[in-house]
């Protein structure tokens, strides 16, 4: 490919609108464009990379047995309907309207459409298990769109969806998509911690998460040496226990004016630790508020709360001051005292505290001395939210925390969709069963930026070989000199007949602005072709590493056409 003929678009301005390296560089190298907020096209750069990271998704998916299709993003109202999705994907979900006033979305994921086309086409036991898998762009109406390919508002996913006869099949399945992603992961290089995940209402260990590290990523993994990660919504840790203490008598004491438990605490003069603190939510599912009672140190976890109440992320928020007011309490001074216990959950680590101060539940007081069960009793489970240096739930050490980008998730889903949906099949006894179905998603675009975010320095982007648009380039000092023009020509050809992806740079430009160029597009290898072409000697340097060797032209092109062969 010659350079000229390239729709090469460069940028030496960052954008306004990005802030992280990958970003940066995606727009800059000119691999993609954006077109509106969180949507952006690839141009011909950004198309081949993307096209090699789906290349080797599909073809580790497909040695794993899994099989590929296609389905429309376009998807109907009523299959949303069925899985009782339709309202609580809330407004993430791009609805739109045809002609006839029917109701369609742009899909955000598609375990709607996998167990309806499973269940029309798989009948026996015998047909069973499948793995059915896409590779489509994917629409999520993102509130505030950011980070590129990071965070869009249209990407690629990799989703598969396994459809198992029972509950060992199903671990079967998952731990062979696991085991996949880790050899799809390996295969992009990536530095990443495969992490325990929220799987929400459906509960247990049935989740896990390939977490790319990188100070850039959005989502918090807790990890113990010992081998113990979790991403921080799920992340648990070991509860103290406070010195045991001779319970003492209650007394009420007048805390005007001091709003947060760190002031009373203050006030008081003791530690916050000797305190519990309260939360309260609205949730709209089942018009109910509760109150978290959480050590006065700790915070609440948000999705732990979700999963206790069995409600959906956007049917929740905090309760008003009114609400608080309706089951007996006050906005500031909310205690655990007195209250019924329907409306109130308590973090184990309570249950260990001796002689606390809670709020009074009138104003401008707080109680001393107060005692899980002597003085109230409540639903009592895991509510704290999980910090670094918080203990291991495992070996009780000091926990530690990375940030991370995640790439990847498989999901046991169970029965939730088959049954929902009337995904089943016939057993060998000529019985009706729902199939047991897992769910495994990659990022594709998502580890387009992900990889960047690892492999890039202050001159452009370091595609590793086996990713990059081109393997190589060959930059002609000067490509109006005859002699160079003569070997960069020479190079290109016999390249060409190789495996080898090669550009030749022949445009009428400066070697500094050409190689600034292909720097930033971040090609594995770039030849140089210069003063010393006559004598068939050319410089090749590793982007990688940026060495540059002076060598001869057969001895360059060989450690190429073996880099690529060995990929
Ligand atoms: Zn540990």
């Amino acid at each position: 490919m010659k350079a000229s003929r390239m729709l090469i678009a460069t940028l030496k301005e960052v954008p306004n609108d990005a802030v992280i390296p990958s970003h940066i560089l995606l727009i800059r190298s000119g691999m993609i464009k954006k077109m509106s907020a969180g949507i952006y096209n690839y141009l011909p750069l950004g198309l081949r990379t993307l096209r090699k990271v789906e290349n080797i998704i599909r073809e580790e998916m497909d040695k794993a047995g899994a099989e590929e299709i296609l389905c429309s993003c376009l998807q109907p109202k009523e299959l949303w309907e069925a899985s009782g999705r339709w309202y609580k994907y809330g407004s993430e979900l791009m609805r739109i309207k045809d002609r006839h006033d029917r109701d369609f979305c742009l899909a955000p994921t598609a375990e709607e459409v996998f167990t309806d086309l499973t269940s029309v086409l798989v009948k026996s036991y015998k047909q069973l298990p499948v793995i059915p898998y896409q590779i489509q762009t994917k629409y999520r109406d993102e509130f505030r769109p950011r980070f590129g390919l990071m965070r869009s508002r249209e990407f690629i996913m990799k989703d598969a969806y396994s459809f198992d006869v029972d509950t060992e099949g199903l671990d079967k399945s998952y731990d062979l998509m696991y085991k996949t992603y880790e050899k799809i992961f390996d295969r992009f290089h990536l530095n990443y911690k495969i992490v325990l995940a929220d799987s929400g209402a459906i509960g247990g260990n049935g989740s896990h998460q390939f977490m790319a590290l990188s100070s850039t990523g959005e989502s918090d993994i807790i990890y113990c040496d010992c081998g113990y990660a979790a991403d921080a919504e799920k992340a648990e840790s070991k509860a103290e226990v406070a010195e045991k203490e001779e319970m003492l008598s209650l007394e009420e004491v007048h805390t005007p004016n001091f709003k947060t438990i760190e002031e009373v605490a203050n006030f008081l003069n003791i530690d916050v630790k000797k305190t519990v603190k309260a939360v309260a939510y609205r949730d709209l599912e089942h018009n109910k508020t509760v109150i978290c009672f959480v050590r006065g140190d700790r915070d609440v976890n948000e999705i732990k709360v979700i999963n206790e109440l069995g409600v959906s992320e956007e049917l929740i928020r905090m309760a008003t001051p009114e609400e608080i007011a309706e089951i007996g309490t006050v906005d500031g001074f909310m205690g655990p005292i007195g209250l019924k216990e329907e409306n109130v959950l308590i973090d184990i680590e309570v249950t260990n505290m001796y002689n606390f101060v809670v709020g009074a539940n009138k104003k401008d007081y707080h109680i001393k001395n107060a005692n899980f069960n002597r003085d109230f009793k409540g639903k009592i489970l895991d509510l704290r939210l999980a910090k670094e240096s918080d203990l291991c739930p495992i070996c009780g050490k000091p926990m530690k925390l990375e940030r991370g980008i995640e790439v990847g998730q498989v999901f046991k889903l169970q029965t939730k969709y088959s049954e929902a949906m009337g995904c089943t099949y016939l057993d060998k006894n000529g019985q009706t069963v729902p199939m047991v179905m897992g769910c495994y998603g990659i990022g594709v675009t998502r580890t387009m930026s992900a990889i960047i975010e690892q492999y890039h320095d202050e001159f452009g982007i370091k595609w590793p070989l086996n990713v990059a648009p081109y393997h190589v380039v060959i930059v002609p000092a000067k490509y109006t000199d005859p002699a160079q023009q003569e070997l960069a020509d020479k190079i290109h050809d016999m390249l060409n007949d190789t495996k080898v992806e090669v550009i030749l740079d022949d445009r009428d430009a400066s070697l500094g602005f050409k190689m600034k160029d292909f720097e930033l597009i971040g090609i594995p290898y770039i030849m140089i072709v210069g003063r010393r072409a006559a004598e068939g000697i050319v410089e090749l340097k590793d982007r990688m590493t940026n060495e540059k060797v002076e060598m001869p032209y057969e001895e360059a092109i060989k450690k190429i056409v073996e880099a690529v062969e060995n990929i």
